[in-house]
């Protein structure tokens, strides 16, 4: 048991409605200051066996209970987190050092909705039935059996419950794999779901590392999906470890999107869409980083949005006033400081920052614009993941197009215009799972979200979740062969 920010945590492995401890142990630094915040345990593959087995266990009762048994419970997890609304966004914030004024109004809010929107939609759930030629054709969706859950640390419980929710409610037991860097939340949501009265083996977290305890999850033979949000490399090793098995894949990765700017935009709205892509200090995998503007307004545009940015507040996650905190690792930091270093040595002019904090002691890195990177250069092409927008200017709209596709990633791209002639227009050619017009991070839980070309497989939210999380099935009922009963 570790106390962080005045809350009880407890480090061991969740499993089959107990505390399971291992013989080895990771550690857990906040980004805030790089404090040791404790030692939790790892799991190996021993653990993960053990939590496999426990869901397979749990599995026929929980698919049984149908989607209002289940809803029942799972609205009291979705009651239980916002009891604890508090106490997860301090946790929180001290393990990822997001900010505390974004988990309290926005982030905790989300994570209990993950429950509730998913409970009510599992028990509306339902195909139209067909007749095709006589014959009755009923489809419905069946628990696909245990889910493998692995997540990233930049949002935490935000995005594990948004797959823990869905598939939950479709009837399947779940084993979650929380980061490494930021584990700390998946041991209290496994307390307030207990709490809930979900019974024992239905939500099973194993803590450690991706190699450790990540590794022996994704190969193993007893689990029939596999839900990943995580990086590009990370999800290649996943497909080749899981494929033997022939296991159904969700993976939502990573992103360079970006943010279209046409001359008849509003520019304030332009302004501040631009400058709200510093949030969770630029870790964010839908980002508009990539600032694309017309030539006719490029010059003032930039200027604007380099003021603001430059009256952001850089400093505590828990201080209400903070704008931008600390980034996630100190390996993380040095990756943005190299990407940052080499685009400037590559020609490169930072209009803002472009180094770290040095007012700031650790991992703070300043919010960062760069202006004449090298068309094709990797500040361009790459995922930073930290608090670095580029600016390139574009002459017209096939051009501005054909910049912002110019990725291989298609999580997202943003647009920003006076003519809705021209949103529509525009919006049709770009390509990526999530295109906003004069707007940026709104969606609803009943749409699809997920990314094209190498930012994922597939697509989760409203029917999309179901159609992954079940086994889907077409019963067609013949109208001859019936005897009266
Ligand atoms: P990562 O790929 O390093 O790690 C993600 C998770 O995978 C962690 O829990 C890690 O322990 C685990 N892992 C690592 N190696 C593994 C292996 N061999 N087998 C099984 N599990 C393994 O990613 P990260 O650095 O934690 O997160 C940042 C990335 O996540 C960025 O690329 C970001 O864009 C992406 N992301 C995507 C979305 C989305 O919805 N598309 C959301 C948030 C983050």
């Amino acid at each position: 048991m570790i106390e962080v920010e005045g809350v009880k945590i407890d480090t061991r492995h969740w499993i089959g409605g107990e505390r399971v401890a291992s013989t080895r142990s990771f550690p857990d630094i906040s980004p805030i200051d790089e404090r040791h915040l404790g030692d939790l345990d790892a799991a190996g593959a021993a653990e993960v066996d053990q939590a496999v087995t426990a869901a397979r266990a749990a599995f026929p009762a929980w698919a049984a209970l149908g989607p209002t048994g289940r809803g029942a419970i799972l609205r009291r997890v979705a009651d239980g987190i916002d009891e604890r609304r508090e106490d997860l966004a301090r946790v929180e914030t001290r393990d990822n050092g997001s900010l505390l004024r974004s988990h309290r109004r926005g982030v905790m809010p989300r994570v209990a909705m993950n429950f509730r929107f998913f409970a009510d939609y599992a028990e509306k759930l339902a195909h139209p039935g067909m007749e095709v030629r006589g014959h009755r054709e009923r489809i419905t969706y069946d628990p696909a059996g245990v889910t493998a859950i692995i997540t990233p640390w930049n949002a935490p419980l935000m995005l594990a419950t948004w797959r823990i929710g869905p598939a939950l409610a479709a009837g399947n037991t779940v084993v979650l794999k929380p980061p490494e860097w930021a584990p700390l939340t998946a041991s209290l949501l496994a307390d307030i779901a207990h709490e809930a009265g979900l019974p024992a083996g239905v939500l099973n977290v194993v803590q450690g590392t991706g190699a450790e305890a990540g590794a022996p999850l994704t190969r193993h033979p007893g689990i029939n999906r596999l839900s990943f949000t995580g990086s590009v490399p990370t999800a290649g090793v996943i497909a080749a470890a899981a494929a033997p098995n022939v296991v159904p894949l969700s993976f939502e990765l990573g992103g360079k999107s970006p943010l279209l700017i046409f001359a008849d935009a509003d520019l304030d709205l332009a302004v501040d869409l631009a400058v709200e892509q510093f949030d969770n200090a630029g870790q964010v995998c839908l980002g508009a980083f990539r600032l694309l503007v017309q030539e006719p307004i490029a010059e003032e545009f930039t200027a604007r949005v380099v003021e603001r940015a430059r009256a952001l507040v850089q400093g505590d996650p828990r201080d209400e006033r903070t704008d931008v905190s600390a980034l996630i690792s100190r390996p993380h930091f040095e990756r943005v400081r190299g990407f940052v270093d080499r685009a400037l040595a590559d020609g490169a002019r930072a209009l803002l920052g472009g180094g770290p904090n040095t007012s700031l002691n650790g991992l703070y890195y300043s919010p960062t614009i760069l202006a004449d990177a090298r068309p094709g250069s990797e500040i361009l092409t790459e995922e930073v993941f930290g608090p670095v927008l580029t600016v390139q200017t574009f002459a017209d709209e096939d051009e501005g197009v054909r910049m912002a596709n110019e990725t291989r990633f298609g999580l997202a791209a943003t647009l920003v215009t006076g003519s809705a002639e021209k949103a529509e227009r525009v919006s049709e050619k770009l390509s990526a799972g999530t295109v906003w017009v004069n707007c940026f991070f709104v969606r609803d839980l009943g749409a699809p979200f997920g990314g094209n070309g190498k930012s994922g497989i597939g697509r989760e939210g409203g029917t999309y979740s179901f159609d992954f999380y079940c086994d889907v099935k077409n019963t067609v009922f013949s109208p001859a062969g019936w005897r009266e009963s």
